[in-house]
């Protein structure tokens, strides 16, 4: 007898038709032998209709009113579900998740699981029901109601069948499966059988709205078996597990943010603990931020520009305009017409030349890259919103994605000088919710230190399409394996592209240099001895206090950063070589309790 959690979205319980569709999956497992635990959103579009109501009434309703009003959608659907099963001659309870005991903390519209009892649950299933749970809610301390985030019905799925061990999490949705991109905006999108832990958890952060990614953090924390289908058919979906689609493609997918503001923060005192001070207190607010680049200096100032999700863009610029004021920084500068697009693949972290081969897709549409930032396993970048879509299309088109990995003709060359990634290994989820006091906390795999790195800073960049492709054409021309690479533009200044590479003789760097400068006539500034270090887990991009505590360390330590990128599975940073032996001492300290 299998354990399956069955979740509905709201398209696939719209209305009572379609829930008694829904009710017939799960009758149809029970029929086979298995116990089933369904988790519901809100009927349709009710979760937009109640906003939309509050916001009749004011702009800006208290964040706990806004739980109790949205979390009524699913208390809705969960109940119908219950009378569905039951007219049909099935034994089914619905539970809110205060009944449940899905704990959270207190943090209204974005609340973190904390622990879910089971009990409850195994008494229902013993008794031979179907358990009825209502997504998206959670239940704190004080015993408020607050929800997890739009989408939020995902994780909770996931987070159950972690928490009961299930066999596996059937998301039943209005695609059948994960497409190489949304499939509403580019229709040669692919369906993929599988795809990894990482890959979609990377994809989710960067908008493909399929999962919610939190779920994704927990799918991979506990190794619960996903699996994506349709609601309205019984085809074989995609299953997120482990495992990359085999063939392992280079590039897997690409996503759009459409909605993304970009900060850009001007005149920072370039000392150690300035730039902490902006992403504290944007931490503190709760906002995860994305595409940090901090310029070099000029006159001991420096600029510092990253993006936020559109919904946030008011709640950051408080936060950031508090800091500005303490550090005594100058202008903040935003723009919020800005859309991001990132390609993500595990395999890019073994090839090179994938995020020049991106600009170059984009400079032949004549596309400007307002900003740019790598990781291992993705590189994003930042177009104005009106060209994104055209953007997203030639990129999915370029990469060949429409097509099955083994007729991909694309085909980048092996870079054996970065250092290989080592495999996740999921651990038991038993034993992992019996160590976690907070089931949604991160696990940090690894502190590293790379010190043997040289940074390249290239300002006055002409502000033109393909500029970022010609760069990196010409560094690659030189036998140069570029590893991180951020560039930013603040608002239709000259760009600052930003680099780092394993380290070379002085010579080489000199020539590069003035091979760079020559062509493009910006001015290059180098530090040849620069040291990365990389903080590797789950989830490290949107658990804002871990950025924050990274920070904070290093900062109390006075040790300056130079680049900063981050992703789900890493945070890196780059600082001088002197100073990353004892950087990664502290890091190591600070993470220690974060470890397994
Ligand atoms: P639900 O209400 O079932 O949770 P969502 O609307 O949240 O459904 O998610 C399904 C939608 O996600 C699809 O209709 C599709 O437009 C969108 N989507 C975005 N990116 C992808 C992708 N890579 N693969 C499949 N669907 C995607
Ligand atoms: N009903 C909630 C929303 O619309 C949660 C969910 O659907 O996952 O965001
Ligand atoms: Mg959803």
């Amino acid at each position: 007898m299998a354990l399956i959690v069955q979740k509905f979205g709201g398209t696939s319980v719209a209305d009572t038709g379609k829930i008694l569709a829904a009710a017939n999956k799960a009758i149809r497992e029970t029929e086979n032998g298995n116990q089933v635990v369904m988790v519901l959103s809100a009927m349709g579009k009710n979760t937009d209709h109640l906003i939309s109501l509050a916001h009749e009434i004011t702009e800006k309703p208290s964040t706990r009113e806004m739980d109790m009003l949205m979390s009524s959608g699913e208390q809705v659907t969960v109940a119908l579900m219950a009378i569905a099963l039951e007219s049909l001659g099935h034994k089914a309870v619905s539970y809110t998740a205060g009944q449940i005991g899905i704990r959270t903390d207190n943090a209204f519209m974005k609340a973190r699981i904390k622990s879910i009892s089971t009990d409850r649950m195994r008494q229902s299933l013993n008794e031979g029901k179907i358990i009825i749970a209502a997504g998206f809610q959670g239940i704190d301390d004080d015993l408020n109601i607050t929800t997890l985030g739009r989408g939020g019905s995902d994780t909770t799925a996931v987070a159950l069948a972690a928490a009961l061990g299930a066999d596996t999490c059937d998301i039943y949705t209005d695609v059948d499966g994960v497409y190489t991109t949304d499939p509403r905006v580019v229709p040669e999108a692919r369906k993929m059988d599988k795809i990894s832990y990482d890959e979609m958890l990377e994809m989710a952060s960067m908008g493909a709205g399929v999962m919610h990614s939190r779920s994704i953090e927990f799918a991979k924390k506990f190794g619960v078996r996903v699996h994506v289908r349709s609601s309205f058919s019984d085809t074989p979906g995609t299953i997120i597990g482990p495992e990359p689609e085999d063939g392992q493609a280079v590039v897997c997918g690409t996503a759009l943010a459409k909605n993304e503001a970009q900060i850009t923060v001007r005149g920072v005192p370039d000392v150690p603990g300035a730039a902490m001070k902006f992403f504290s207190k944007i931490a503190e607010a709760n906002v995860p931020i994305d595409m940090i680049v901090q310029n070099a200096s000029e006159g001991g100032k420096t600029d510092i520009s990253f993006t936020v999700s559109g919904d946030d863009l008011l709640a950051a610029l408080d936060a950031v305009k508090t800091a500005a004021a303490e550090v005594g920084a100058g202008e903040v500068l935003s723009n919020d017409s800005v859309s991001k697009i990132s390609i993500v693949g595990l395999g890019m972290e073994h090839r090179r030349g994938v995020a020049r081969k991106m600009f170059h897709v984009l400079a032949e549409a004549g596309i400007n890259i307002e900003m740019i930032t790598t990781s291992e396993i993705k590189v994003s970048v930042l177009v104005s919103r009106e060209k994104a879509v055209e953007a997203l299309r030639a990129v999915h088109s370029q990469f060949q994605l429409d097509r099955p990995v083994a007729e991909r003709t694309l085909r980048f060359e092996t870079a054996d000088a970065l250092p290989a990634a080592e495999p996740y290994a999921v651990k038991h989820s038993s034993e992992l919710v019996a160590y976690m006091t907070r089931m949604e906390d991160t696990i940090i795999d690894a502190v590293a230190l790379d010190s043997g790195q040289m940074r390249m800073t290239l300002a006055g960049l002409p502000d033109v399409p393909g500029n970022a492709a010609e760069v990196f054409n010409q560094v690659a021309d030189s036998k140069i394996v570029v590893d991180m690479i951020v560039q930013s533009d603040a608002s239709g200044n000259d760009a600052v592209i930003s680099f780092t590479a394993p380290r070379m003789e002085d010579d080489r760097l000199t020539r590069l240099a003035a091979g760079l400068e020559k062509t493009h006539g910006c001015k290059a500034s180098w530090n040849p001895h620069v040291a990365k270090l990389t903080v590797r887990g789950t989830g490290l991009r949107s658990h804002t206090d871990l950025a924050l505590r990274l920070f904070g360390a290093l900062a109390k330590a006075e040790i300056n950063v130079s680049i900063i990128n981050t992703s789900e599975r890493s945070l890196n940073v780059i600082v001088d070589e002197s100073s990353g032996g004892k950087a990664l001492e502290l890091l190591k300290e600070e993470f220690k309790e974060d470890m397994l």
